[in-house]
């Protein structure tokens, strides 16, 4: 059974529910992932970050204006009354929950319980359009069975077998919906995978059920040889290995969650990414062949501080790595590139949330200078270190653009450099020019 996922945009009207609908029912059984509409979970996060302000006020009018727009929805989505019933009915539910939360102490589970209600919505509206249009469609709550541990990475061992209970279960149906993002936590808790997290839903889901092929559906043709936002006339690529599209989907193709990658690599799973607004479109199709050595792409990654410790002790000093290592660590921060010298070392973060005591305590190693807005810029391809010279031609590519830090070799994937945000777009051009053409 194919896992198809369609994410907020291809969900976001009822003319796109519709089509989503035409696109999946050809008869051949699957299971469908869907996010909340566009615009739902930024909305949910502002009714929260309200209530833990005490902005009652405030929170009581968001909530209202999803609500009415939800209602409109539901009246044009259904011709019969019946399943106009069953869509309201569901929304009431929904909206009630969110509500509960508006009185007393807010807290995390208030937050996580009020962020699942988009996704909770979206699928049981669109279960109702699949059986007013007469498709044998069973909705299979996530929350049965996506789990994650307590240090919030995902449970395969448990997701495995709840997912096989909970598809038995439901019983025989063409269509399974079931809702991204959503999953229960090591205490039983609503919780989620993080923002954009539905992607990752659909590659744990298809891994837990052995799925012939994952397909993650957007508004764009697949993955770009560079960022469409900031370069004109990039290309789609037709085929990726898994380590490659890991590498540009962290690294800012913003069409891919990065840790949607990883499952379905462990289980070879082919991921395909197809456009819902050109179905016909191959997309791009990532598995374990790629398709030929050299660069395949180019993306970038904003909002990076980087980090550089200069050490007191100078000279040969062991542990120093480790004791830096150990308080990003502890602060739970992760880094994303590293380069060294004898006697300094710069890092880079894009979590700043606890920057000021990382670099309290980085004081007592060195002498610590931070610099914000930075951008990481990475080329991906097989890019085999002693064949062709790569890495000579980005550089050259970057000639005249400021660089404040090089990693290259921690794979064979991946060369990323750091460049001031002001210089992003100058340096894809230039890579895109240089690289691409
Ligand atoms: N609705 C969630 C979000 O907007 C999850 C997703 O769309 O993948 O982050
Ligand atoms: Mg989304």
């Amino acid at each position: 059974m194919k896992v198809l996922k369609f994410g907020g945009t291809s969900v976001g009207s009822v003319e796109n529910m519709n089509a989503v609908m035409q696109l999946i029912a050809d008869g051949e059984k699957k299971l469908v992932v869907l996010s909340a509409m566009s615009g739902t979970t930024n909305a949910l996060v502002e009714i929260a970050d309200y209530l833990y302000k005490k902005n009652k006020d405030a929170a009581f009018t968001q909530i209202a204006n999803l609500e009415r727009k939800y209602e409109t929805v539901v009246k044009s989505l259904y011709k019969s009354p019946t399943h106009k019933k069953e869509g309201s009915k569901a929304v009431k539910t929904a909206f009630t929950t969110i509500k509960s939360f508006t009185s007393g102490e807010f807290n995390e589970i208030g937050e996580k319980t009020i962020l699942a209600q988009g996704e909770l919505i979206s699928t049981a509206l669109f279960t109702q359009v699949m059986k007013e249009n007469g498709f044998n469609t069973k909705l299979l709550p996530a929350l049965d069975f996506m789990r994650i541990d307590s240090d919030k990475a995902a449970d395969m061992q448990a997701i495995r077998p709840l997912i096989k209970e909970s598809l038995a279960e439901a019983g025989e149906a063409d269509y399974y919906i079931t809702q991204g993002f959503i999953c229960r936590n090591a205490e039983g808790e609503i919780d989620n995978l993080q923002r954009g997290g539905s992607d990752y839903t659909a590659s744990l889901i298809g891994a837990a059920i052995d799925s012939k092929e994952v397909q993650i559906w957007t508004d764009i043709d697949g993955f770009h040889n560079n960022d469409p936002r900031f370069v004109q006339n990039t290309k789609k690529i037709e085929q990726l290995s898994f380590n490659e599209a890991a590498e540009l989907a962290y690294f800012g193709a913003k069409i891919l969650h990065p840790q949607t990658v990883l499952p379905a690599k462990l289980q070879n799973i082919p991921v395909r990414l197809k456009n819902t607004m050109n179905p016909s479109d191959s997309g791009t199709l990532i598995t374990h062949d790629a398709s030929g050595i050299g660069i395949k792409a180019v993306a970038a990654k904003d909002g990076i501080t980087a980090i550089k410790v200069r050490s007191y002790r100078m000279l040969m000093a062991y542990g120093f790595m480790k004791n830096l290592f150990e308080i990003f660590e502890f602060f739970k921060t992760p880094i994303d590139m590293v380069s060294t010298s004898e006697v300094a070392v710069s890092i880079t973060i894009d979590n700043t949330t606890k920057l000021d005591d990382i670099v309290r305590e980085l004081k007592e190693y060195g002498e610590v200078e931070v610099d914000e807005n930075q951008t990481i810029v990475c080329v991906v391809g097989d890019l085999i270190a002693d064949e062709q010279g790569f890495a000579a031609k980005v550089f050259n590519a970057m000639e005249g653009i400021p660089i404040r830090m090089i990693s290259y070799g921690g794979s064979r994937h991946n060369i990323s450099v750091l460049v001031s945000t002001k210089d992003k777009q100058a340096t894809l051009q230039a890579l895109s020019d240089h690289l691409l053409a």
